[in-house]
């Protein structure tokens, strides 16, 4: 770009013949870069279930969550103080994994969060500004920014099954009142899964794998490009996700929520055996498996 600019510059200083004419190339050239600039999109996974989107001039989060705890894997670098540009925030749930950072990325960033009833009133109560809380009452409520839409509909929590609540019991042992404590303060709430129609493209993201099947057939009427579908909380969750893309056939599937994010809590997924169900049944959907804080192009 800067190179681009320079040459600009300099036909235009050397007023050698032509000049006018390479000029008009080189602002066609520039146009042409700004248009393609402003249509590409990014998608940047931040752990756990958290994502950042950026359309053009709009950066929007979902689910940030990177505060972790000190044995958490990968670790990540990034602190929500790092964050210093969102113009919006969406949330699936009100559990610590989703929405522990957000009174801090919130005042900071002054973006506008979308989430629960249940959600917001923790949210209020550890400080966020009531304002800039949206309180989505209403299975597919709608809203449109620039550059994109917005829509949510009400979804479920995936059940933790006996075998991995009592394995993590174990795990967790003489930590038992702290996480009682933490699970008390961020209660699940109504959880919501989040449709965004950007630029001709459908991304839909789920934050937790509990979906019904008569959920899932009715959004499947809708065709969609990109699944964000979360892999944590059911010791077959490699079979509960792949049925979401049995069920709704994205393009593209970006498997999150694996990582080992709050241990004892958490687990590290071995993902390979969703990635061999996915590749078996659904031959045309294309798997993206992110690194935590690798940003995708497309
Ligand atoms: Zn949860």
């Amino acid at each position: 770009m800067k190179a681009l600019l320079h040459d600009i510059f300099k036909t235009f200083l050397s007023g050698k013949d032509g000049a006018d004419k390479v000029l008009d190339m080189k602002q066609q050239t520039l146009y042409e870069y700004k248009k393609k600039k402003k249509k590409q999109m990014e998608i940047k996974w931040l752990g756990t279930a958290g994502f950042r989107i950026k359309t053009g001039e709009t950066v929007f989060l979902i689910d940030p969550y990177l505060t972790r705890n000190q044995d958490a894997q990968p670790v990540q670098p990034l602190k929500p103080s790092d964050i210093e540009i969102a113009d919006h925030i969406f949330i699936s749930h009100g559990h610590f994994d989703h929405i522990a950072d957000i009174p801090e990325i919130a005042n900071q960033t002054k973006a506008m969060v979308y989430c629960s009833d249940g959600a917001a009133d923790t949210l209020e109560h550890l400080g966020t500004d009531k304002d800039q809380l949206k309180r989505i009452l209403e299975n597919g409520w709608e809203t449109s920014f620039e550059g994109f839409k917005a829509q949510a509909f009400f979804s479920d929590h995936i059940k933790f099954d006996k075998k991995l609540l009592f394995t993590t019991l174990l795990k967790i042992n003489l930590r038992l009142p702290q996480v009682i404590r933490m699970a008390k303060t961020f209660p699940c709430g109504q959880v919501l899964s989040w449709r965004f129609s950007i630029q001709n493209k459908i991304i839909h993201f789920f934050g937790s794998g509990g979906s019904s099947l008569t959920e899932l057939e009715k959004l499947a009427l809708t065709p969609v490009d990109i699944l964000m579908v979360p892999l944590q909380g059911h010791s077959n969750i490699c079979d509960i996700a792949s049925e979401y893309i049995r069920i709704l056939k994205p393009k593209i599937v970006i498997p999150h929520h694996q990582d080992d994010f709050y241990p004892p809590v958490s687990q590290q997924v071995d993902i390979r055996p969703f990635i061999k169900k996915v590749t078996r049944k659904c031959p045309d959907t294309k798997i993206k498996v992110m690194e935590i804080n690798e940003t995708w192009h497309f």
